[in-house]
């Protein structure tokens, strides 16, 4: 993925956040400047569209477990571990293990019931960590009620950490060390400088500080030199801290809560959020159409972040793979 030197602003708009949110070191890519005038001609949000983004990646991570299957001598494996009958749950891993069939990676999914005592998951755990086949693990969540994730998380072995959640990863993460990142943020980092939105310099601000999101959000955009502002539910005037935003990251969990109020035009919007519409339907924590014709940029839902997730996974097991193995890796622009 190349980045573009453009700067720009949004017709009409002016205004000092409008401008130069778009500046990198390396050379222009043509197809994003295309992207940009576009949107720029139309006055719309550019899409920060994480499906197609997520097809391209899937390509490349096929083409990586081909290169590396001869020194390897095995294909990657990930390992989804599922506990009880939560029916989203059930669709989430199909979904990702429908992912790893198609790029190549193998899935050793696992699933015990609803009443499977802590010490049975720890076991599970210990199993998977000793698999040779096995380079990612992902604990499913939600658990049933009565198990405690932290103890359980804590159990997986860290360099197959393929969610990115594991105490010494998260500190790695704080630290700048390389290890496997959370998957959501990463897919944000990714998509962002996909488009060639640098967040360096740039104010940041991310609605939420839950572990899965929020906070290594926050903290990868820091590493990313943005200057980060986190808000969460005890915060006080949100829309005159999220009017500051150059780069807006949304993940509060409320449906549509951010509109055109709180943003200042020009400025750059992901959505995390994904809720079920009662009347059918997905939306996200923002109500886009009001967001579409002032936003720079704005992640569709569905079809922004979500997909990511997964492709972000992919990574970190593929990536966890090439390392064990030794295999050339060919796809260090996607390590955040
Ligand atoms: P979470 O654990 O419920 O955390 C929500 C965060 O938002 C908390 O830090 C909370 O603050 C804050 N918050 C809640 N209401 C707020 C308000 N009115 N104003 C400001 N902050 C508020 O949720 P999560 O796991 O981070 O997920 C967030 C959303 O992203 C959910 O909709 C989830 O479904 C979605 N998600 C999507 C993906 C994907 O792949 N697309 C992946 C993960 C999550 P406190 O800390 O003060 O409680």
């Amino acid at each position: 993925m190349t980045h573009s030197a453009t700067s720009f602003s949004r017709a009409g708009l002016g205004d000092e956040i409008g401008t130069q949110l778009l500046t990198t070191d390396t050379d222009a890519n043509p197809t994003e400047e295309a992207k940009w005038d576009q949107c720029q001609q139309t006055s719309m949000a550019l899409r920060l569209d994480g499906k197609q983004l997520a097809a391209q990646l899937e390509v490349r991570l096929q083409q990586q477990i081909q290169n590396g299957m001869a020194s390897a001598g095995r294909s990657p494996g990930l390992a989804v571990l599922r506990i009880g009958d939560d029916p989203a749950s059930a669709v989430y891993v199909r979904n990702k293990e429908k992912a790893c069939a198609r790029i190549g990676v193998e899935s050793f999914g696992s699933h015990l019931p609803a009443h499977a005592s802590q010490q049975e998951v720890l076991t599970a755990i210990r199993e998977l960590n000793a698999d040779e086949r096995v380079d990612g693990i992902l604990l499913q969540l939600p658990l049933p009620k009565g198990l405690d994730e932290t103890p359980l998380l804590a159990e997986i072995d860290p360099n197959k950490d393929a969610d990115g959640l594991h105490t010494l990863n998260l500190g790695r993460l704080l630290k700048g060390e390389q290890g496997p990142r959370s998957c959501t943020p990463a897919g944000v980092m990714v998509m962002l400088r996909d488009q060639g939105i640098d967040p360096a310099g740039k104010r940041a601000v991310v609605v939420g500080r839950s572990i899965l999101v929020g906070q290594p959000m926050a903290l990868m955009l820091q590493a990313a030199n943005a200057t980060v502002t986190v808000a969460h539910s005890r915060t006080k005037h949100l829309e005159s801290i999220t009017r500051q935003a150059e780069i807006l990251v949304v993940a509060a969990g409320r449906p549509e809560m951010i509109g055109a109020d709180h943003i200042t035009p020009g400025c750059v919007v992901v959505d995390v959020g994904i809720h079920r519409r009662p009347e059918g339907g997905l939306c996200g924590d923002v109500r886009a159409e009001e967001l579409e014709p002032v936003a720079a940029a704005l992640s569709p839902v569905p079809g922004g972040v979500g997909p990511m997730t997964v492709t972000m996974l992919l990574v970190n097991t593929v990536v966890a793979w090439c390392r064990r193995h030794q295999v050339a890796m060919e796809l260090s622009d996607l390590v955040v």
